[in-house]
Parts: C-alpha cells; structure tokens; sequence
C-alpha cells in the first residue's frame, strides 16, 4: 500500500484519535472573515478569505527599528538561558495552538492537512532547538532583518526569528506578502510566551517593503529564504553596507533547487515510486528541496516510469479541506501560468507530456495538474519549476559520471537522492554530486532540525545551514563573516 506508506511517513495517523480530532476541531473553525484591506485569498477557493492586511508604510517600518534599538540591549542582557526558556515556551504554546495553525496554513498557503502538520512540527522543532543551541559567550549582531517566502509560512518563518532572537538580536521581521497571517499569528505566539513587543516586530508588505528594511541603516544582518533573483537583489543592496566595526552586514541567503534523484537498477522499485511521489508531488511540488528530475538507469526505466505514472494517478488531487487530499493548489493565479507555461513549452518542443486530470472544482481555485515530462537529457532543463512537475531522463550506467557532471552543471544543487543497493554506487556518486543535502534509498525532504542541517551548494544559498549549529554562528558579532556568496554568480 504505497499511498498508505506515504501517509505514515508523513507523520498523520488517520486512525489515531487524537489526531483525527485535531484535524476536526481545525476544520470547525474555519469561518469567513470581516475586514479591510488587502484581502488573503484562499488558493484553493479564491472566494474564501482568510483575512485582511494592509502593508506597512514608511512609518511603521521606522517605528518597527525604533523599538528594535530600544529592546535590544535589555533582550541581549537577558542571557541565553532566560531567552531559550522563553523561546521553548513559544514551542509549548504551538502545540497547545495546533488546530488553529493548521487550519490557517490550509487555508492561507492551500497545504494538505498532512504537510500542514508536518510544518508546525518543524517550526516546533527549530524554537526547542535554537532555545538548546543559544549560548552567552557572543554578541549579538543588533538587529536582524528576517525575510521569508510563503512555501513554508510558519516553519521557515519560525526557524529565521527563532535563531536571530536565540543569539540576543532584536528582529524585524518581513513574511511573504501572500501569507502574512500565519505569521502573525506565530509572532503573537512569541509574544504571548515572553519575548517583548518591542524585540519582534512583525512588518507586513511586499518586495519593496522587503527593500524598505534590508536597506534601512539600522539593519546589522539579513537572513532571506526565498527565489535566486530577490537574493541577489538582497546581496547588491548590502554590498556597501558596513556594521558600525567596518565589517560587512552579514547575510544569510537560501534560495532555489534543481533537485534530483538518480535510481539504478538495483534500486527496490515499490520503494522508489512511494519516495518519488512523496518528494515531487507533496505541497503540489512548492518546496525548495522538491524532486524536480529523476534519472532512470534504461534497463529499468520503463517498468519504474510506469509503476510513477500508476502511483501518480492515484493520488488524490483536490481542495485540502478534504482530509485525504494528497495534492492542493499552487499559491497563486501567477504561479499556475507559469508552471503551466513551462509545461506547454515542453509539449511544444516534442517532448512527452503525462498529466492528471483536474478536479471539478478547480475553476475556482488556482490548481495545476501534476505532471511527468520525459527529457533526453538533464541539460534540456533550465531554472526551477516551482509546481507539481516531475523531469524524467534516461541513462545508460555506462554514462552515469557524465549524467553526475551534467547535474552539477545546472549549479543548483540543494537536494539529491539516490536509489542503489550497491555500495560502491554510493561512494562513486557522492564523491561527485555537488549538492547541500544527500538522501539515500529515501525521500528526499527538507530539514530534519538538529539531526541534518538543510542547505544549498552553488546558486542555492550562502551561508551556513538551517537547523544546524552553525546557523546562530552567523547571527552574533565574533562569527567570522564570510564575504561575498554564491549567488552572485
Ligand atoms: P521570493 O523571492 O519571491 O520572495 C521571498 C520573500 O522576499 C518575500 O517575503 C518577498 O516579499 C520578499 N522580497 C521580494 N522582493 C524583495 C526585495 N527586493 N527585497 C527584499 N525582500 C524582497 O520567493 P517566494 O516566491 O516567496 O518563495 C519561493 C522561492 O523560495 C523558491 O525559489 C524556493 O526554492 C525558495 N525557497 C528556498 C528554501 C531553502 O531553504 N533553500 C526554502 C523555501 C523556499
């Protein structure tokens, strides 16, 4: 039961209780909203709205780094003890809060319930360990400008706050425009379990609100997650910018994937097709460390292609207020095109196209068909497809050093998974693979806090890796700031 399979590792137990009733009290609390503003539409069903934003003007932002100078200091004073105990407090908090921030991810970012729980575990996850990791012997940068995108909305956004405040800066923090209000709601969480209004304030906006702080002159460090283009932006504004020792102001950048997996002919095929699903097609494909191409050793090619392509039509595309839904929406109406954009161009060159049908009610949401392209080779591929869109090459195993060489060409690699029961494989082709993050005979998956630190290689980030100890090194003043990043390239 490979579906069945896909589920337990995702950490839902549709026949334990308690989560079943967890995932019940979320869904009664859904009701419609009244406000003004921007309205949060929800992706699955644009006549939903989740809430009501304005963004920041000039103002608010000058305000949000008046209070981060006033607080900071008493924050640093503090003690890394105190400041963890509250830290571990906010994690408490979340999982009393479980239901609602569930029903807001679904909601506000379109995840299915089992990725959804799995997110708040990781934001879980980063406040206990940045809390274990914070350590008095530093000094604190000051303050640190967190910006994050809204693949993850709570966990990513949780992990950057979590680690500048473990280390004693104040934050000014930045989520992404299209899912504010899950932020919002972990900001009150932090606040409500002790950290002190004036060191975390929440700054809503968009990219040039994101500017607005990265420029501003009280900003002593940037963490960014987020697209390749807006982390270069990011690097050339601060480029000039000095902390008050003559130093660089430090950034802290991860960005996109071209991920891929090779599978051998030794690989345990019921395995490979549950891993592959799992790692193209969970959160309609919207996660940097997604599966985007997998590479099939020909002897065996056929028959896995077909063993994905079965497994693919069985998963359940559809609005994630369905519990069984595998598959929910793409973010936006601009997100959709583009994907499907990509995939029509594919079809244009010749290339073979195999997609699932859309559900009914789709019109009223921005969804996009999962879908397998087969390539001839891995260069055919350019940039990252940031949807449910699965690349499938063929190779002969006397070409693999070729295949390897090619995949490190695209200069992305965030993750990489490989499928072999052969030792020897295994050596040869992590010798190579030029990658932040090596998964093998398993699924590829993001960070596994405090287990492995999650980060890229090449156009994939600078600085050190998420949910590792090295992280909060880069967010106090003695850490040596390393110049420059990879993507300036
Ligand atoms: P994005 O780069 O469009 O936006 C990210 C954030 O940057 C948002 O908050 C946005 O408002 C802000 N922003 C935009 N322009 C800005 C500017 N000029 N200055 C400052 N801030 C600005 O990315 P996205 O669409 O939200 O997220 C998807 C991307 O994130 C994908 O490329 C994905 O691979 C990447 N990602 C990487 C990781 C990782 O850990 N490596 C994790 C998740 C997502």
């Amino acid at each position: 039961d490979i579906l069945g399979a896909r589920r337990n590792s995702a950490g839902l137990n549709l026949s334990n209780e308690h989560d079943l009733k967890t995932i019940k009290t979320a869904f009664a609390r859904i009701k419609p909203v009244n406000g003004n503003g921007l309205p949060v539409r929800n992706p699955a069903d644009h006549e939903d709205v989740v809430g009501y934003v304005t963004y920041a003007e000039k103002g608010e932002v000058e305000a949000a780094f008046a209070a981060a100078a006033k607080g900071g200091p008493a924050w640093a004073a503090l003690g890394a003890a105190k400041r963890g105990e509250i830290l571990r407090r906010a994690g408490d908090i979340m999982e009393e809060r479980l239901p609602d921030l569930l029903g807001l991810i679904i909601r506000e970012a379109g995840k299915s319930t089992h990725n959804a729980i799995a997110e708040v575990r990781e934001a879980i996850d980063f406040l206990r360990y940045y809390a274990d990791e914070a350590r008095d012997d530093a000094a604190p940068l000051g303050t640190v400008v967190c910006i994050s995108p809204w693949n993850f909305p709570l966990a990513i956004f949780t992990g950057q706050v979590s680690a500048a405040l473990a280390a004693g800066n104040a934050v000014v923090c930045k989520p992404a425009e299209e899912t504010p209000l899950i932020a919002t709601e972990g900001v009150r969480i932090l606040h409500e379990a002790g950290v002190p209004a004036d060191v975390l304030r929440l700054v809503i906006g968009d990219g040039p609100v994101g500017a607005a702080l990265v420029g501003h002159k009280d900003t002593h460090g940037v963490v960014f997650t987020g697209s390749v283009e807006v982390a270069q932006l990011i690097q050339k504004q601060l480029a000039d910018k000095l902390l008050p020792d003559g130093r660089p102001v430090p950034l802290i950048a991860e960005t996109g994937g071209q991920n891929a997996m090779i599978v051998d002919s030794s690989a345990l095929t019921e395995q490979v097709v549950a891993d592959v699903l799992t790692s193209a097609f969970d959160s309609a494909g919207q996660r940097c460390s997604a599966l985007r191409i997998l590479c099939l050793q020909e002897d065996v090619a056929d028959h896995t292609l077909t063993m994905v392509k079965g497994g693919l039509d069985e998963l359940a595309l559809a609005n994630p207020q369905f519990l069984a839904t595998d598959i929910g929406p793409v973010i936006t109406a601009e997100a959709r095109d583009r994907i499907n954009g990509h995939i029509e161009a594919m079809k244009a060159k010749g290339h073979k196209v195999t997609q699932l049908d859309l559900p009914a009610e789709a019109g009223k949401g921005t969804f996009v068909a999962p879908t397998i392209i087969e390539l001839n080779s891995v260069s055919e591929l350019a940039g990252e497809v940031f949807g449910p869109v699965l690349h499938v090459v063929r190779f002969k195993r006397s070409a693999m050093d070729k295949l390897i060489g090619e995949i490190n060409a695209l200069g992305y690699g965030l993750t990489f998974g490989l499928h072999t029961r052969i030792d020897e494989t295994i050596r040869e082709v992590t010798e190579r693979i030029e990658v932040g993050n090596v998964y093998i005979n398993r699924n590829i998956i993001g960070a596994v806090v405090g287990v492995q630190p999650f980060g890229g290689h090449g156009l994939s980030g600078t600085g050190p890796k998420a949910g590792g100890p090295l992280y909060m090194r880069r967010m106090v003043l003695d850490a040596p700031v390393l110049k420059g990043g990879k993507p300036s390239k």
